[in-house]
């Protein structure tokens, strides 16, 4: 891009994406209309004015604390302009005393005084008809100006090339929808508040663009999935009914429910590709061992992964009784086995020693050899993209996948990161759950809260408390977290654990291992404490500025106490002031603890880019398309993509061609790969 050095590609990076087309992505979020030409009498408060005035005189301030004036003024009187911090040199520059300026920016009246901070424009009479105009508004980040983000974007869409058609004809003229192109030009020339609507039809249209290159690229891993044959298994029951008799539980009806879901889906020729979505504590794991026993017994390997080695490991010891009570042998590999316990691992999978491997995503690594793997299942499967599930089915013969989450995903948001698999839901939570009250409250509050927890504590309960994630700064996570840590140090000394990201695995362990055996009666943790960890004994949770969080993480903290019985407490502390839909969302969590509902108020509050909370979640992120007013667009593209992968399942035709360049243009061409590889 011309005048775009590496000083300024940094920031515009980080704002948009690393290419030009994101710049074309990042649409405008206001608009700003300069036409209104008016006079220093006329001039309305809080409006947005453009005045032709001369300037008088300079007052330059005699402290820090004042600002900088310049009066102004035209026939009906004066305007005065205030500056904070200014460089005067430049200020002299801009508004001479005795020339005429063109002044554009939001009016004040202050102390009788009519007056504009900061100006956005200042200009010359011959050059009004540049300032008279409706401008985009876009976001910002530090080191871009307005100006710089308004013309380099504008410059991006004057190289954005006409392009074939992709959108099936009949659709764009049923909506009445502009070409990509067009589009692109109108939602970023906003000329009033309706056009940045989600409805307004260049908007649909873009979303539209988004969503269809969003389901065809699932479509396509699908079809790519599909592509290799499957293989039929059939367990025996032989290892399971060992296995269901030493469970001192019986199973739930939603659990039996999946299980057959998923045995039939095992049993068929046609590979399995499933998601099981339960909610926290419903039991996921457990129908995992399940169906892996299937697998062993019809004398296949299966696997397990687990986002992180916390997870890892929590799933080793719970499997390790049952799997030995059924002569299963079973091993975990993560990335912290180094030298010759990784070897003999590696050997013995390769040699078919090993049943079950559970394990992190080294289980990714290309040295992982498995000797037949024949179902795969991936745990919290949110963290994972469908990168990674491809990478892992690429380790057996067409291996079946169990894909299981622990986020209650709305159905619409599901078929946009799971559009390629099956979905099973595990509804029903196991009997004998103590139940969790839930409070929100001010972090103001925080000595009540130090108190009841002292109480809590002092009747045996464990605590975890939850510090505030900082957007986009591990490093102010860690701080807070550390800081917290210090501060209930003091007040429960040598009963306070410590757990977060940058910690190393040992020590994470360290912490962990003393919260479990009761070592600990507080763990201090940023949001890494791994979702599926599991202390019965903890009743406690405390979430730091709770307004920060994903509904729907939210709701998965809390799925971590109220496990044992005894009656837990979720306490919810926020940062004031609290806006009006922040409470109506922390209330939600007071109402229900039915995850499915939880997320899809969070969906209709929020919007799908918080959906689960940020960095990691691993599920798609939009930048046209929001699924709150999209739902309708989102059935639209997935029906379309479904056409066209039936009728041109290589996109040969030449809406096909088009198609693969909308697969290019939103980065979702591992789609296109697919293609070409198969
Ligand atoms: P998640 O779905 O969050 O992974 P888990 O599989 O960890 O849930 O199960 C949570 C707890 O519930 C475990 O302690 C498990 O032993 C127990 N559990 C699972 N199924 C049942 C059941 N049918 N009846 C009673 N307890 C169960
Ligand atoms: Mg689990």
């Amino acid at each position: 891009m011309p005048g775009i050095g590496p000083r300024l590609a940094q920031p515009l990076a980080k704002l948009a994406g690393p290419n030009v087309v994101d710049l074309l992505w990042h649409l405008p979020h206001g608009v700003i209309d300069r036409r209104h030409l008016t006079t220093a009498a006329a001039a309305p408060a809080g409006k947005v004015a453009t005045l032709v005035v001369t300037i008088d005189a300079h007052f330059p301030s005699n402290s820090r604390r004042r600002p900088y004036r310049v009066r102004c003024r035209d026939e009906t009187g004066f305007l005065h302009l205030v500056f904070f911090h200014p460089r005067p040199d430049w200020l002299l520059r801009a508004l001479p005393v005795g020339e005429r300026r063109v002044i554009s920016g939001t009016v004040e009246h202050f102390n009788n005084e009519v007056q504009i901070t900061h100006p956005d424009r200042i200009a010359a009479p011959h050059e009004i008809e540049s300032v008279l105009t409706v401008e985009p508004v876009y976001s910002l980040t530090a080191g871009l100006s307005a100006r710089v983000v308004e013309r380099t974007i504008a410059a991006a869409i004057e190289r954005a090339p006409q392009l074939a058609e992709w959108v099936d004809p009949t659709v764009i003229s049923r909506a009445g929808w502009p070409t990509w192109h067009e589009a692109l030009v109108r939602v970023h020339k906003p000329t009033a508040e309706p056009d940045l609507n989600p409805m307004a039809s260049a908007r649909q249209r873009l979303a539209y663009d988004e969503l269809l290159a969003n389901q065809l690229a699932l479509g396509l891993v699908r079809a790519n999935l599909r592509r290799m044959a499957g293989r039929s298994i059939i367990g025996t029951e032989t290892l399971r009914r060992k296995v269901l008799d030493v469970l001192p539980y019986s199973l739930t009806g939603a659990q039996r429910r999946v299980l057959a879901e998923i045995d039939a889906d095992m049993a068929s020729p046609q590979r399995m590709l499933r998601l099981l979505q339960g909610d926290v504590g419903s039991g996921k794991t457990v129908v995992a061992l399940l169906a892996m026993l299937a697998a062993v017994e019809a004398g296949t390997q299966t696997a397990l992964m687990a986002p992180t080695e916390i997870l890892a490991r929590q799933h080793m010891s719970n499997l390790e009784p049952l799997a030995a009570a059924a002569g299963v042998r079973v091993a975990l590999l993560t990335g912290r086995d180094k030298g010759r316990t990784r070897q003999a691992v590696l050997d013995q999978l390769a040699g078919g020693e090993i049943d079950i491997l559970v394990g992190t995503h080294a289980l990714f690594q290309d040295q992982v050899g498995f000797r037949d793997l024949g179902l795969a299942v991936v745990d919290e499967q949110h963290r994972f993209g469908v990168h990674q599930r491809l990478e892992l089915a690429a380790k057996g013969r067409a291996v079946d996948m169990l894909v299981m989450t622990a986020t209650p995903i709305p159905r619409t948001l599901a078929l946009t990161a799971y559009g390629d698999m099956e979905i099973s839901r595990l509804d029903e939570k196991p009997p004998g759950r103590g139940s969790i009250a839930t409070r929100v409250l001010p972090l103001s509050r925080l000595d009540e809260v130090v108190s009841s927890l002292q109480r809590a504590i002092g009747t045996g309960a464990r605590a975890y408390w939850v510090c505030p994630l900082v957007e986009e700064s591990e490093a102010s996570d860690l701080a807070a977290a550390t800081e917290r840590h210090a501060h209930l140090s003091m007040l429960f000394p040598g009963r306070v654990a410590l757990v977060h990201g940058r910690m190393k695995a040992a020590d994470k362990d360290a912490s962990m291992d003393a919260f479990a055996r009761g070592n600990a009666d507080i763990l201090v943790a940023t949001t890494v404490i791994e979702v599926g960890v599991d202390v019965p004994e903890a009743s406690v949770m405390v979430v730091e500025q709770a307004e920060r969080f994903g509904l729907a993480q939210l709701h998965q903290l809390r799925g971590r106490i109220g496990r044992g019985g005894r009656l837990s407490t979720c306490l919810l502390l926020y940062g004031t002031p609290l806006t009006g839909t922040a409470r109506a969302r922390l209330n939600i969590l007071r109402e229900t603890d039915d995850g499915f509902r939880i997320a899809e108020e969070d969906l209709r509050l929020r919007g799908t880019g918080e959906l689960l909370g940020t960095r990691q979640s691993g599920l798609p992120r939009f930048r046209l398309a929001d699924l709150a007013s999209h739902a309708d667009l989102l059935a639209m593209a997935r029906d379309d993509s479904k056409l066209i992968l039936a009728n041109d399942p290589d996109l040969r035709s030449p809406r096909g061609q088009a198609l693969r360049t909308l697969l290019y243009l939103f980065e979702r061409d591992s789609g296109v790969r697919t293609l070409r590889s198969g």
